[in-house]
């Protein structure tokens, strides 16, 4: 890859001089805007070739500081970015309006001291893909859907990313070998009706490779929907050519799901590249993440919402922030997150509302997280508040509802819902030392009694265990 010499090639003028922090105004001590000595990059001929943004990313530190003086007087940013990648579009960068880290844009392409803060409570791979990965670059967690890492490679790498122990560590793409296996797995199990292309940011491919991948998926049958994962529209909209569009619509159903975190990442560019996606009947879905500082205000996320319907994207999830090394600074409370959504309802319609979720660790899975709006129940009425605080009361109907044996014993998963419709009675933690003690009470009756003397060693080791 050509990243040589980008800044002083083309982005900025050879005949500037070398870029100086902009310097305060002496005269009414308000700081000159970041561009006051830059050519506009915007006006460089390759603005709208995706390629051109990918080799010139800004990757390094001195590439930084060309593109924003001010920081250099921040050298350990060098540090942070050999343990963390950095990688930056030039489009990206170009819409930054302070440089500095007041500014949510700025923040999430930047990297900042804080990510080398690691308490031990914080963890590589937090919800633990690498453990539900029956082969490799493939996720399956839930019965219905898998997710496929078809790149470590993004545009820009997010400060907040949530695969920081990939995005960016080898910038390397799936191998053939690997998608074989992948498609293999797919056919042997066609309870998996939903594929979603991740990675890293799989539209930063070629589209070659990428058909490749969407021809392998679309060859299994059983696989009823596609969807990609990807940030491309935020960060690099000029991917998003017509040419991409024509191959991705001969994949249908493909679904998009993109990654807007504020209301200035919606530009002119951005709205465009929607726009062709959607107008190729793909639809498009968003997937915050609540940053600290960035969109855990109320109003911010309103206008984020209001401005993702307008231009056809439905916001879809609000990730609360996982527990990854690194993004420490970027978490918010739960509670934080429950205070926008009591803001958002009754504001908004429903389709600009997202679903509130926490990624749980140890691979729980997304959980839904909502303010309470049951107040109280009885077998008769539910009383409910709405959003203004109004309490009403919600009669039940009279005639108790009929459970249909045949829908209840369709489903292969293992869940509360079971409970709830009666056809399980406990879910006991397997970790529980009460169950323990049962264990250990069983196997000794069957030793004991001599029907299944094969036991008597397991016995022993269950019996050193501490079961108290
Ligand atoms: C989020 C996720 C999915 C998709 O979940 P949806 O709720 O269907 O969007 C699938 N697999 C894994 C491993 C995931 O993390
Ligand atoms: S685009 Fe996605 S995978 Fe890539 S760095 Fe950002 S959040 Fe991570």
């Amino acid at each position: 890859m050509d990243m040589t010499g980008m800044m002083n090639e083309t982005v900025v003028s050879n005949d500037e001089p070398p870029l100086l922090a902009p310097k305060a105004n002496a005269t009414d001590g308000v700081a000159a805007p970041v561009d006051a000595r830059r050519v506009d990059p915007r006006q460089n001929p390759r603005w709208s070739d995706w390629r051109w943004h990918i080799r010139n990313r800004i990757r390094t530190f001195e590439e930084l500081i060309e593109f924003f003086p001010s920081l250099r007087s921040s050298p350990g940013i060098a540090k942070v970015a050999a343990k963390y990648p950095m990688a930056i579009t030039p489009y990206y960068a170009s819409i930054v309006k302070n440089a500095d880290f007041s500014d949510p844009v700025f923040q999430m392409a930047v990297p900042q001291m804080n990510e080398l803060y690691d308490p031990d409570f914080l963890h590589a791979d937090p919800l633990e893909e690498e453990e539900d990965m029956p082969v490799p670059g493939l996720v399956h967690r839930y019965r219905d859907r898998a997710l496929l890492m078809s790149t470590t490679t993004c545009s820009m790498y997010c400060r907040h990313c949530t695969r920081k122990r990939v995005a960016g560590m080898r910038e390397s793409t799936i191998s053939v070998c690997q998608l074989n296996a992948i498609t293999d797995y797919l056919h042997a199990h066609p309870e998996i009706k939903d594929v979603i292309i991740s990675g890293g940011d799989p539209l930063t491919m070629s589209t070659s490779l990428l058909e490749r991948i969407l021809q392998a998926v679309r060859s299994v049958p059983s696989v009823d929907i596609i969807r990609i994962g990807t940030r491309v529209p935020v960060v690099l909209p000029q991917r998003i050519t017509p040419e991409l569009v024509q191959v991705l619509a001969k994949y249908h159903p493909l679904w998009i799901n993109t990654h807007f975190n504020h209301p200035n990442e919606i530009t002119a560019e951005a709205e465009a590249a929607c726009a062709r996606l959607a107008n190729a009947g793909i639809p498009l879905g968003n997937q915050s993440v609540l940053l600290r500082g960035i969109n855990d205000e109320p109003h911010v996320m309103e206008d984020l919402c209001r401005r993702l319907v307008r231009m056809r994207v439905r916001p879809y999830y609000l990730f609360q922030c996982d527990l990854v090394r690194g993004v420490e600074h970027f978490r918010t409370p739960i509670s934080r997150g429950i205070e926008v959504m009591e803001y958002l309802r009754g504001r908004l319609s429903g389709l600009a509302i997202p679903t509130y979720v926490v990624d749980t660790p140890h691979g729980g899975g997304k959980i839904p997280v909502l303010p309470n709006y049951i107040v109280s129940v009885s077998p008769t009425h539910t009383v409910l508040r709405n959003f203004e605080g109004m309490l009403v009361n919600y009669p039940e109907p009279t005639e108790p509802v009929k459970r249909t044996p045949a829908v209840a014993s369709r489903s292969g998963t293992h869940g509360v819902w079971e409970l709830a419709s009666g056809q399980a009675s406990a879910i006991t933690p397997s970790t529980a030392y009460r169950q323990k003690r049962r264990q250990q009470r069983k196997l000794q009756r069957m030793v004991h009694q001599q029907e299944h003397p094969e036991f008597s060693s397991l016995l022993n080791s269950l019996m050193n265990e501490p079961a108290t």
